[in-house]
């Protein structure tokens, strides 16, 4: 796997990108991206609907292949590399769907994702293989986690019986389960409540402290809350990128909203 030397400064980026591009069909969901992620940076991913959030975060995680460009985590060259490649160097995702064994309880959801993963999937464990106790390492780190993401006191309820806030609590649970060094975040505050948001977002303010943080959010005053830097994307291009108060003040970023809010009527 080629290294990247490191770029600017001194500082080691968590994510580059190079140039990334992907169409689908004749729509292009992802043109000529440039992306420098710092370590310890928290990074907002914004732009209306359809703008190619989606499809970059599927990029980077190698979900999908790229057309053109280059993938680099931690200055390891990833642009060939495959999704198991890049959760080892430290790259952790929440996805919009939610993604549980919703017939398990909060702990055994997290022991599976705890678990160091082998060449066994956790959806054959979770069904054919239940002597799990006596793996005390993952147990500690489920309940470790749980208290992270304040599931404690519904450690042994099952996923079926949470809310839809604690479920995306857990979801982010599974997520920490494998320690990430990078969390790319994708929408976590859909469908929450009032309440529950201002819950989700002290929690990601939380893990600020311990990784680098990308999130795609439409909740803007929650992404500015969150972000040091925040990169707008229009019809598959990063238009504009700054800090939070340069962002709002931007007057393409003002009229690409302006324009995307009325074509939603
Ligand atoms: P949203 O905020 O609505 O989730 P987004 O910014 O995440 O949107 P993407 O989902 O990445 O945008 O979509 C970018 C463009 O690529 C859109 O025009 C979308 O219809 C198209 N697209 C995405 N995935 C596919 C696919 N698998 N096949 C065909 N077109 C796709």
């Amino acid at each position: 796997m080629k290294k990247t030397a490191i770029i600017g400064s001194n500082q080691m980026q968590a994510i580059t990108l190079k140039g990334v591009s992907k169409s689908f069909g004749g729509i292009h969901a992802v043109t000529d991206v440039d992306l420098e992620v710092d370590v310890g940076e928290s990074r907002a991913l914004i732009g209306p609907n359809g703008a190619g959030k989606t499809t970059l975060y599927n990029l980077i995680t190698g979900e999908i292949p790229l057309d053109k460009g280059e993938i680099f985590l931690f200055g390891h060259d990833l642009t060939r590399q495959p999704v198991q490649k890049r959760i080892q160097l430290g790259m952790g995702r929440t996805y919009q769907m939610s993604n549980l064994f919703m017939e398990l309880t909060v702990q055994e959801n997290l022991f599976l994702a705890a678990w160091k993963r082998n060449s066994v999937s956790p959806s054959l464990l979770a069904t054919l293989f239940r002597p799990w106790k006596r793996f005390t390492e993952p147990w500690g780190k489920a309940l470790k986690v749980a208290q992270q993401v304040g599931l404690e006191e519904k450690f042994d309820v099952p996923c079926s019986e949470l809310s839809h806030g604690e479920q995306r609590q857990l979801e982010l649970g599974i997520t920490l389960a494998h320690e990430p060094k990078i969390l790319l975040l994708d929408e976590p505050m859909a469908g929450l409540s009032a309440k529950e948001r201002s819950f989700m977002t002290q929690l990601i303010m939380s893990l600020k402290k311990d990784m680098t943080v990308v999130i795609i959010e439409h909740d803007i005053d929650v992404a500015f809350a969150i972000a040091d830097k925040v990169s707008v994307l229009h019809q598959g291009s990063i238009i504009a990128e700054g800090s939070p108060q340069e962002i709002q003040a931007n007057p393409l970023v003002q009229e690409i909203y302006t324009l995307s809010r009325n074509s939603n009527g």
